[in-house]
């Protein structure tokens, strides 16, 4: 095991403020805190950093000294820029959301927004991304950017970020948005907040204010990056609003080649796989009937797709029913699974979670049929319908069934 040098541990007990209370001493999950001839000090072989004594001390007596790590000249860099993720040659429909929310934050900073491409005969790409909002497109079309790969992808952006110094970089929290921008962080020595839900500029100080869910979606998070840039942040599919396309927005392509030691890569694509368990995509699907524990077993899943297929609509699902492989993990719904927006969302045996609202909450309509009168779906839904789901939705099936075939 790693042991780490416990002298440097940059935790301290403020002796002129400490009262002596004791809370803390309770707090430590380590027994880390004792007293030692009348005073508190912080046993530093035990100490994990954890933090818990620090909020918990109500003289503000506990701190943990951040060492503070500032890139130089925060005022070198400028402008938006969202990654312009594709795959097969098209841009996913994430970036358009970014986009939208790009632009307002470039407008309030009175900055560029520009779209990174990066891809192989893409330029097609690039002029409907000036259309939905880019100033400039940074277009990199190489053989061996066709498909993402980790290696020459992160080269590339960190290559572009140290010639052009964005002062914001914006993805998608896709599989692949995730996968690239944990790397390029780390490679440009940045911070990066994962998964926000807003995103806006602080009028004092023109920093990204950058908010999220955490503690298992209990609070909201307010996220700065102060001391280093780019500032880095991704979001979900269907949490932003996309502009309307706009067919008169003239905008620049700018074109960069690069050497091909930075586009090589030490892993090959060798083939595209596409998920066939969903026959309509959760995400895009503007009627999802989703079911949960309340279900009782993986068969009762056909009485929601029976209901689905009514609407021509896709399949969601709560954790647990994902965990327990009811049904596989790409029909999830919620802080782990997928964010939707759908117009109609109908909940079947759901309770209502706030991990699972952070994923369905947007929607237009919800319908909610659960047993409990008090289950927390009810608080959020527009309909409710309090009782027994198996008295309830083979019949409405039928009735929609019927009713829309007329
Ligand atoms: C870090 C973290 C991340 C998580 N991420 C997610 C996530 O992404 N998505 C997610 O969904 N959850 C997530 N969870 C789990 C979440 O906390 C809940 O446990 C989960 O959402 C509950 O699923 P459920 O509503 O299907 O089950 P339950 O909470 O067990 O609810 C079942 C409901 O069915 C009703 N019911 C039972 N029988 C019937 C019947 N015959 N007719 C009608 N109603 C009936 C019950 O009244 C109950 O309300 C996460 C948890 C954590 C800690």
């Amino acid at each position: 095991m790693n042991q780490k040098p416990t002298n440097s541990l940059p935790i301290r007990i403020i002796e002129e403020k400490c009262t002596l209370c004791g809370i803390c001493i309770d707090s430590c999950p380590v027994t880390a805190i004792i007293e030692e001839d009348g005073i508190l000090v912080i046993d530093k072989t035990l100490c994990t950093l954890c933090g818990i004594c620090v909020p918990i001390c109500t003289e503000g007596a506990i701190i943990i000294e951040s060492e503070k790590k500032i890139t130089s000249k925060l005022e070198e860099y400028k402008d938006v820029w969202v990654f312009a993720e594709q795959k097969r040659g098209k841009v996913e429909p994430v970036v358009y959301e970014l986009l939208g929310k790009g632009r307002e934050l470039a407008d309030k900073l009175n900055c560029n927004l520009s779209a990174v491409l990066l891809g192989f005969t893409i330029e097609e790409e690039a002029e409907k991304l000036i259309q939905k909002g880019s100033d400039t497109v940074i277009l990199i079309d190489e053989p061996e950017l066709a498909n993402y790969l980790p290696e020459p992808y992160t080269k590339v952006l960190k290559e572009l970020s140290l010639e052009y110094k964005p002062e914001i970089i914006l993805a998608g929290s896709t599989t692949i948005g995730r996968s690239l921008f944990g790397r390029l962080a780390v490679s440009l020595s940045t911070g990066l907040t994962a998964d926000c839900t807003e995103l806006d500029i602080d009028k004092e100080d023109n920093k990204l204010i950058q908010t999220r869910p955490a503690f298992g979606g209990n609070i909201m998070a307010t996220i700065i990056t102060p001391n280093t840039r780019p500032q880095m942040a991704t979001v979900r599919h269907k949490v932003m609003k996309e502009l309307s396309l706009n067919k008169s927005r003239r905008g620049k392509v700018v074109r960069k080649n690069f050497s091909r030691e930075i586009l090589s890569s030490s892993t090959k694509f060798i083939e595209f796989v596409e998920d066939l368990s969903q026959q309509v995509k959760l995400t895009e699907a503007d009627i999802i009937v989703s079911g949960g524990r309340g279900l009782g077993c993986p068969e009762n899943f056909k009485l929601v797709q029976s209901l689905a297929d009514v609407f021509c609509g896709a399949v969601g699902a709560s954790r647990p029913v994902v965990d327990d492989g009811w049904i596989p993990f790409s029909h999830q719904v919620g802080q782990t699974g997928k964010t939707v927006s759908p117009k109609l969302y109908i909940a079947i045996g759901i309770s209502g979670s706030v991990q699972h609202l952070a994923g369905m909450q947007s929607s237009e309509i919800i319908v909610a049929i659960n047993k409990d009168s008090d289950a927390p779906i009810f608080k959020i839904c527009d309909y409710g319908i309090v009782g027994d789901l198996f008295d309830i939705v083979p019949p409405l099936t039928k009735k929609l069934k019927e009713a829309l075939k007329k």
